[in-house]
């Protein structure tokens, strides 16, 4: 801040002060990212981007799966509301072959009350959230908190005999040990055995429950995919914290007193494995209808906010460019395909079993585009260690190059539903786009809202996405396939979550 003259300030701060709303103070929004343009050209893509810019219905598709419908844990009675929702409106939006493609999910799981209190020390209650596709307590139970920090089997091992009827503390954010060496060479299966294991010994010593510290900051809890969703597996029931009590808690246990918490976790799983399915409809292609241009996002999402960023965004995204497709007329020559997936916050599940169920037609799928990030503008696309790409690439974003439109990284990124496409040989690429809040904030959080949404940014998105998908499906080249060999994984990257 420059330096004012006191007096100076105070004439500043009454005149700002004279200019809010009679006893409001609002602080000036962001200015936008998204360049502002003066016209669109008269091509296909300009008119496409247009049509979006003045009429872009996709913020009202976002609230109404979100504040209507809510939530859509994939397996759930919601996401099936939204299913239904988005197949009615992709017949009104002019797509043909609407239907809905099955597959095995597994048992359904859905959340119930979670509640934690404290017996002794201050009494607080906080929030506590149940990690979904673990077993619930079947009512409050109560227990002894105890600190176990063990990173693998053998660090565990040397509490036998001291967890009966203890609800375990297992995240250390104040651990000084030097970080472990990589076990098990990176070993997904073999790091999950292990974790079995683990489970497998404390639900032997008479652990009743765990509890973990959310990643994220400022009372934000967070969930993910959990151990596994096989019943079969050794489970206990299991729940996150967020950091302020989850500290307070660690702070309590180091003073020596016991400190003791009633838990009560009302997840329940169905009685019975499910379907669950993906969403399909598309514009046929005027000259070449069998080869395709596939326009994804996943509808399902997470359970602790309504899933607005993670990912109503996107599936608006991918109904916007029906929209536009619809209101200009335009027909692109190859196939333009909608799929909204579920089942990604479980493990990429609908994707998988889309490149399964279409094996035989992979090789006329032209590109896939996903769009997974949230909110936030479109900056270009990852091009999965694809170099013979860019050209093509390259051409099909430079229509949209004027609205910021223009990185085209050679990045690996798993963690979304182009993957299995593009580990089948696929040119599958995820939109890069501009974080807004959605890892420190939103993302997988119960601050998952439509409040989030920066329309501007949104739209912009959906300009990209159609533009893209226009030059894509009408341009005479082929993209070239094939499982492009990766630079091995640095040490010490972690496996990527799902988005
Ligand atoms: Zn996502």
């Amino acid at each position: 801040m420059p330096r004012f003259p006191s007096a100076l300030l105070v004439v500043a701060a009454s005149l700002a002060l004279q200019a809010q709303a009679p006893g409001r103070i609002t602080p000036a929004p962001a200015p936008s990212p998204v360049p502002l343009l003066a016209s669109y050209p008269d091509t296909p893509a300009g008119r496409l981007m247009k049509e979006i810019k003045e009429h872009a219905e996709l913020v009202a598709y976002v609230e109404y799966l979100t504040d209507q419908i809510g939530p859509r844990l994939t397996g759930s009675e919601q996401l099936r509301a939204a299913q239904r929702w988005a197949m009615a409106e992709m017949k009104k939006l002019g797509a043909e072959q609407v239907h809905e493609e099955a597959y095995e999910f597994g048992l359904a799981w859905s959340r119930g009350v979670d509640s934690a209190r404290l017996l002794t020390q201050n009494g607080l209650r906080f929030r506590v959230d149940q990690q979904a596709w673990t077993p619930g307590t079947r009512g409050p139970l109560q227990g002894e908190l105890m600190l176990v920090d063990a990173r693998n089997l053998d660090e565990l091992k040397a509490y036998h005999g001291q967890l009966k009827g203890k609800i375990l503390l297992r995240s250390n954010p104040f651990d000084k040990r030097p970080p472990m060496p990589r076990r098990n060479g990176g070993d997904m299966l073999a790091f999950q055995a292990e974790r079995d294991a683990m489970t497998q010994f404390l639900l032997e010593e008479g652990a009743l429950a765990v509890l973990s510290m959310s990643p994220r900051k400022n009372g934000l809890s967070f969930t993910t995919s959990g151990p596994g969703r096989d019943p079969k597996k050794p489970a206990l029931p299991s729940a996150t914290v967020p950091q302020e009590p989850y500290k307070m808690l660690l702070r309590q246990v180091a003073a020596k007193e016991p400190v003791r918490l009633e838990l009560n976790l009302g997840g329940a799983f169905s009685a019975k494995p499910v379907q669950a399915t993906n969403v399909i409809g598309e514009i046929r292609g005027s000259e070449r209808p069998d080869e395709i241009v596939v326009v994804g996002a996943h509808l399902d999402s997470w359970d602790l906010g309504t899933g607005a960023t993670d990912n109503a965004t996107g599936s608006s995204v991918c109904l916007e460019v029906l929209r536009a497709f619809q209101a200009t007329g335009l027909k692109p020559k190859r196939t333009i395909r909608v799929v909204l997936f579920s089942g990604e916050e479980e493990g990429l599940l609908g994707s998988r079993a889309y490149v399964e169920a279409h094996k035989a037609e992979l090789d006329a799928i032209q590109a896939v585009l996903v769009h997974d990030m949230g909110t936030g503008m479109v900056r270009g696309f990852d091009l999965q260690a694809r170099e013979n790409a860019r050209g093509l690439m390259a051409q099909a974003i430079a229509p949209a190059n004027d609205l910021g439109v223009r990185e085209l990284s050679l990045r690996v990124m798993n963690s979304t539903d182009h993957a299995p496409f593009d580990r089948a040989g696929v040119p599958a690429f995820a939109a890069i786009q501009d974080p807004v809040d959605y890892f420190e904030g939103t993302h997988h959080s119960q601050m998952d809202y439509a409040d989030h949404l920066q329309p501007d940014q949104l739209v912009q998105g959906a300009q990209a996405m159609a533009a893209t998908a226009w030059e894509l499906a009408n341009m005479e080249a082929r993209l070239p396939h094939g499982v492009v060999p990766r630079p091995a994984r640095p040490a010490a990257e972690a496996p990527q979550t799902a988005h």
